[in-house]
């Protein structure tokens, strides 16, 4: 038999639920690696599920180092995504710590990985994690979101469908924006330098090269060696610009540009989003600022 108690609590929850779904008791709490990936989710995900990222605006994710914090909001996820393809190699042991038995949803399943040679191990191909760098593979990342997001919260399902189609026809509309910006650059100019192999996708897909002094992780100092043959090649090729990435140090740039006379093209957001107030706080801003960097260089 219903109490009174559970009448009433039943008749707030329905209350609740006329006001706005955000403020539902079930609301799922998602946490995902970094926070590129915090603002896809965010973006599917909306008022009604609680996002939360590791790894924040600005941070390293290939050299983090988890906290017990991190742990605990692990503890308490319903769903974790995670970019997969190496990127996070700390993380299998911090689930394990953390206890939590919430489903691990791997966004770029489904995405075609560029190979590249190991720079530990020359014998050895890794993938090269940095997938969300062309729009396409964001949309990818996108439907798993939604997938994986109507599983951890069936009764959502249509609002994750609804709120994944309308940001994938803005994700198709910066595609297209990003392709409109490349077609104005000379394609004998439409060489960068950046400071970790972390733009390959965003080369394949919109017909930029891009050539780094630290591999696709930035867990290594590039040796002396590596930081000549750049030099050598910038001269050589009349390569016009080098760009520093937010998440690692300027110094080196700086002294390729000093020595060769290649531009400071500007700060390029590689692995992660700027602060709330900064140029790329947002996937979508991220990308806009990182490609008008490359035109403004590049054109002038
Ligand atoms: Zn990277």
């Amino acid at each position: 038999m219903p109490t009174r108690r559970h009448i009433l609590a039943f008749a707030a929850l329905n209350a609740i639920g006329r006001v706005s779904a955000s403020q539902a008791e079930n609301r799922p709490r998602a946490v995902a690696t970094f926070s590129i990936l915090n603002d896809l989710v965010k973006n599917v995900g909306g008022e009604r599920a609680e996002v939360d990222a590791l790894v924040g605006p600005n941070g390293d994710i290939h050299v983090y180092a988890p906290t017990p914090a991190d742990a605990k909001t692990l503890a308490v996820a319903d769903v974790i995504f995670v970019n997969g393809l190496g990127l996070e190699g700390w993380l299998d042991q911090l689930i394990a710590a953390s206890g939590s038995k919430a489903p691990v949803v791997v966004a770029t399943r489904g995405i075609h990985p560029r190979k590249m040679t190991d720079e530990h191990d020359s014998n050895r191909l890794v993938s090269d994690p940095h997938a969300w760098q062309s729009v396409a593979n964001a949309e990818i990342y996108v439907a798993n979101i939604r997938d994986g997001l109507s599983a951890a919260d069936p009764a959502g399902k249509e609002f994750y469908q609804a709120r994944a189609a309308a940001y994938l026809a803005a994700l198709d509309a910066l595609d297209l924006e990003i392709k409109a910006a490349i077609a104005t650059i000379p394609p004998d100019r439409r060489r960068i330098i950046t400071t970790h192999k972390a733009f390959g996708y965003f080369g394949d897909a919109y017909s930029l090269e891009f050539i780094a002094p630290e591999g696709v992780s930035t867990d290594a100092e590039p040796s002396a060696r590596d930081v000549a043959n750049i030099i050598t090649q910038i001269r050589t090729q009349k390569i016009p610009a080098v760009f520093m990435e937010n998440i690692t140090d300027p110094r080196l740039m700086e002294r390729i540009a000093e020595e060769t006379g290649a531009k400071i093209g500007g700060m390029i957001y590689s692995d992660s989003l700027s602060p709330p107030n900064g140029p790329a706080a947002t996937y979508v801003d991220m990308m806009r600022h990182n490609v008008r960097a490359f035109q403004r260089a590049l054109t002038s």
